[in-house]
């Protein structure tokens, strides 16, 4: 079936499908489905070969009635101003799910960063940054990496942003490099936020934790990060993919060894694995599926051959509405997005404490507190979907939206 809807028209359906659980006035529902800001940017910069080149850039902030927006800025080269608008939304219920003082926002640039040097990356980013200058700052807006963006690109962010202000703005993004005011245990937060979530679920499902098999669809910086602390944990990776395809071992896969392996070499030559048709990666059979690549990956399409027991959504949107009846009458128990991935934004805001108090704690004490509020969300959002005979993503969702909801009446429109 060809997908017909868009990843904001999606959102929107599953936001309107979860209101309906929610005793909402017609205005705050009208008012919580549209974004608070849109910039759309020119962003030209000088190309390596003398000429000058345009690439789009987006900054959506969804809402902010929890506090300042809050969200990452993708590099990707099917960038849209859709899917930035959805993202920013699901960043509002996420950080709105996890109880931390921000709202929801988003950035993207049309580009493909693995296809232009370092030196065009970075002119890239300062002239983004200068673009959406006004729009950002610690109080108001604080992205943090997302797909195609790193530590660096947020150390370039901050870097031009403290130029123009005449003094050094550490809180004006999240994810930065250690040495720059980043958090210990930010580059890995949403790959172990995916696990402590992980985990949760398999408590209340009762699965025993040993000889699980897991396949994780992506291996950038949240899947690598997911297959090696599973993998620690005693985990079997039997299946990884990422862009270039697709490999399998049954006897499992070492994903410290694949990332050695891939800093000269591309995933789907790994010879410790066999390589197998990457369309076909939701059909295998496994305990756990980790998608942690991109949007619209599982859907009404594939999602009848699923095996997996549990899906741990590491991406943003990666199920589509119409594969989530199909999932639910296969009894295949989901991990909500923006709680599964949650993590990431949790440890920015971390950051962002730790850079406001000019106090920074061990990685120990971060990961505990991650732990802690992953924990409590997990149990806030299935202890909410056996009262309400709701699957966990409409749970995950109702109590987020509530909660904004909630701070919008409590603050009353101005003027
Ligand atoms: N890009 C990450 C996400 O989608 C993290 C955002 C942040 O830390 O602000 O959750």
């Amino acid at each position: 079936m060809k997908q017909t809807l868009n990843v904001w028209e999606m959102t929107l359906s599953r936001l309107d499908s979860t209101i309906s659980v929610l005793d909402l006035k017609p205005g705050v529902i009208k008012y919580l489905r549209e974004p608070r800001r849109v910039l759309e940017v020119a962003v030209p910069v000088k190309m390596d070969s003398g000429d000058i080149d345009i690439f789009k850039g987006y900054r959506v902030q969804h809402n902010t009635n929890r506090g300042p927006a809050k969200g990452g800025i993708r590099y990707h080269q099917d960038v849209t101003l859709d899917e930035i608008k959805a993202l920013a939304m699901l960043m509002t219920w996420k950080c709105s799910l996890v109880n931390i003082p921000f709202g929801g926002a988003k950035g993207g640039v049309v580009v493909d960063p693995g296809r232009i040097s370092k030196k065009e990356l970075e002119n890239l980013t300062r002239r983004y940054t200068y673009e959406i200058i006004n729009f950002i700052g610690p109080e108001k807006d604080i992205p943090a990496p997302d797909v195609g963006t790193n530590a660096q690109v947020m150390a370039w962010i901050m870097d031009t942003y403290s130029m123009a202000k005449g003094y050094m703005v550490p809180g004006v993004v999240t994810g930065k490099p250690i040495e720059l005011g980043g958090s210990q245990g930010r580059e890995e937060a949403t790959s172990r936020g995916v696990v402590y979530t992980l985990l949760s679920a398999l408590k209340v499902l009762g699965i025993d934790a040993t000889n699980l098999t897991v396949a994780v669809q992506g291996f950038g910086n949240v899947g690598s990060h997911a297959a090696k602390i599973l993998y620690d944990l005693g985990f079997k990776i039997i299946a990884l993919c990422d862009v270039t395809g697709a490999i399998y071992n049954k006897k499992g896969i070492d994903p410290y060894k694949l990332s050695d392996f891939i800093k000269t070499g591309s995933l789907v030559n790994y010879p410790e694995a066999e390589k197998f048709d990457p369309t076909k990666f939701f059909e295998t059979k496994c305990d756990i599926i980790i998608p942690a690549a991109l949007e619209n990956q599982i859907t009404a399409e594939n999602a009848p051959s699923v095996k997996a027991r549990i899906i741990a959504e590491a991406a943003n949107a990666p199920t589509t509405p119409d594969a989530d009846p199909i999932l639910k009458d296969s009894n295949i128990f989901v991990i909500p997005d923006i709680l599964c991935n949650s993590g990431g934004v949790t440890v920015s805001y971390f950051e962002w404490v730790q850079g406001n108090d000019a106090y920074f704690w061990s990685k120990r004490k971060v990961n505990l507190q991650l732990r802690d509020i992953m924990e409590n969300a997990f149990y806030e959002v299935y202890d909410f979907s056996i009262k309400r005979k709701l699957d966990m993503r409409s749970s995950a969702l109702a109590l987020a939206v509530s909660r904004v909801a909630e701070a919008m009446k409590l603050r009353g429109i101005y003027p």
